[in-house]
């Protein structure tokens, strides 16, 4: 009897197999099977999920998800029945899924705000917009323009009385600045290094709004302005200031402001799984990644895909996991999909002064943000990127926790990057870190697209977003295992490294 060669039938077998089953074993090359307790949640992780879940954060419903605006509320609405569906319990403020943030939103009336000089003028746009002001003001002002070193300048009690300021400064400027107090200018405008100019502001109510007509202008505009009032056509320069300069100028400024203004709450999404031991379930290990984005600035949408539909997806994809998976983590998992991250990590600032069980029993918080994109750099190519993945401050408080999401990440096989792009303090895992909670954050890394309206699905690695769930929802289950890591002794400093190298220990 010949051995017969692989017969037709069972070719037809695995054919079928394949087309059905396509994610059984997507993570990357070199994985090792996932421990048998973890296993059923592992595999309920599909890349399908990641597309069809980011393509209703990144829709045109949510318009670009922009804290203050309905695209937000929409999507926080959605993903806390989305956590529902998964069997997580609503953790927020009077048992709603919710924990509000009071915000001022402040928005330009773009029919009757503008500024003349000469014949030139100026409307609000890229390079004219609003700080943290309302109110109408009209008035046809002589200018001081001033650029101002760390150390003020020195200038009389009302030097700026009824001029209009233009000042770049070396520091922000805060409504109660001394310029303002002391100079007492009728009128001021910030010049901004950031050419993005919003004509909405989006602030926390905490902060009180300035007394003075407040706008802001980017460089090149206000350098246009100065040579109109015939100063100079590169009085602002992108480098701080070395010394202080005041220049004033007898040209006459048209000022005409409007601002509107409305209170609104915004909320964090917080979601709880408790523990299935009684005894440790107060403990918790929590996750999380910002749902909010751009939204819409200037009648663009930026619909953030990447930025952070992708950490949102993949939140969500552990969720189900957890609430899949047979044997449930004996201590409780938080999820938080914050609000305002990109307002300066203001939903998770918020949380973590405000945490609602006491952050004494958080035992990590893990944070997922830009993880739907392969990294793409004039350094470094997409293609290289595929399997890539920054593993950021994972050392930082606790060497326990990086080598346990190194033991995860046998199951997945990631090439972490531990090159931290100055990521460090600028996303929300930064919130917690700084209370002394041990962190990991899982980065894709900046692409072209960054903070683009061009962050669409458009060249989205599903893959990618589906294996940081996989990664993170193991790391998550171990560290619920775990329970509290020790604390380094004292900051690592080996958690700044020079090392640009890829590395896959
Ligand atoms: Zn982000």
């Amino acid at each position: 009897m010949r051995i017969p060669s692989l017969p037709r039938p069972t070719f037809f077998v695995l054919f079928i197999a394949a087309i059905c089953c396509p994610d059984v074993s997507a993570q990357y090359d070199g994985a090792t099977e996932v421990p048998q307790r973890f296993r059923e949640g592992f595999r309920s992780i599909t890349e399908k999920d990641s597309e069809s879940l980011l393509t209703v954060l990144a829709s045109s419903d949510f318009s670009g998800r922009g804290t203050g605006q309905e695209g937000f509320m929409k999507a926080a609405q959605w993903f806390s029945t989305q956590l529902a569906d998964r069997g997580f319990q609503p953790a927020g403020d009077d048992g709603s899924w919710f924990q509000m943030l009071p915000f001022n939103v402040t928005q330009i009336d773009g029919e009757f705000t503008k500024l003349n000089i000469g014949k030139t003028t100026i409307l609000p746009g890229n390079d004219f917009g609003v700080e943290n002001y309302f109110g109408t003001f009209e008035g046809k002002l002589p200018v001081t323009f001033a650029r101002v070193t760390k150390k003020r300048p020195e200038f009389e009690d009302g030097a700026f009385a009824g001029r209009l300021l233009v000042v770049q400064s070396a520091n922000r400027i805060a409504a109660n600045d001394v310029l303002i107090v002391k100079g007492r200018p009728a009128c001021i405008i910030v010049v901004e290094r950031d050419s993005r100019v919003r004509s909405q502001s989006v602030s926390q109510l905490t902060r009180t709004p300035s007394a003075v007509p407040l706008a802001k202008l980017g460089i090149t505009i206000a350098n246009k302005l100065a040579a109109g009032c015939e100063i100079s056509a590169d009085f602002f320069a992108e480098k701080n200031p070395e010394n202080n300069q005041l220049m004033t100028s007898s040209s006459e400024l048209d000022v005409h402001l409007k601002v509107e203004h409305e209170s609104i709450d915004v909320p964090n999404v917080v979601g709880w799984y408790p523990g299935s031991d009684e005894s440790l379930r107060d403990e918790h290990v929590c996750i999380g990644a910002h749902l909010d984005h751009l939204g819409i600035q200037q009648g663009s949408v930026y619909p953030g895909a990447d930025d952070n539909g992708s950490g949102s997806t993949s939140i969500l994809q552990i969720a189900g996991a957890i609430h899949t998976n047979s044997e449930k983590p004996k201590r409780s998992v938080l999820l938080m999909a914050f609000c305002a991250e990109e307002r300066g990590l203001l939903g998770s600032k918020h949380y973590a002064a405000n945490p609602l069980r006491p952050l004494k029993d958080m035992v990590c918080m893990l944070n997922i943000d830009m993880i739907g994109r392969n990294e793409e750099s004039d350094k470094e190519s997409a293609s290289e990127n595929e399997n890539t993945i920054h593993l950021v401050g994972s050392r930082k408080i606790s060497n326990q926790l990086h080598e346990l999401t190194l033991a995860a990440n046998q199951h997945v096989n990631f090439v972490f990057e531990y090159d931290q792009e100055g990521v460090y303090n600028r996303s929300d895992h930064a919130s917690f870190a700084k209370k002394g909670v041990p962190i990991t954050f899982l980065f894709g890394g900046f692409t072209p697209h960054y903070h683009k309206p061009t962050d669409t699905l458009a060249g989205i690695n599903f893959s990618k977003i589906a294996n940081c769930a996989r990664l993170d929802y193991l790391t998550l289950m171990m560290a619920a295992e775990h329970g509290h890591f020790e604390k380094n002794p004292e900051e690592n400093p080996k958690e700044n490294p020079k090392e640009d190298t890829k590395k896959s220990q």
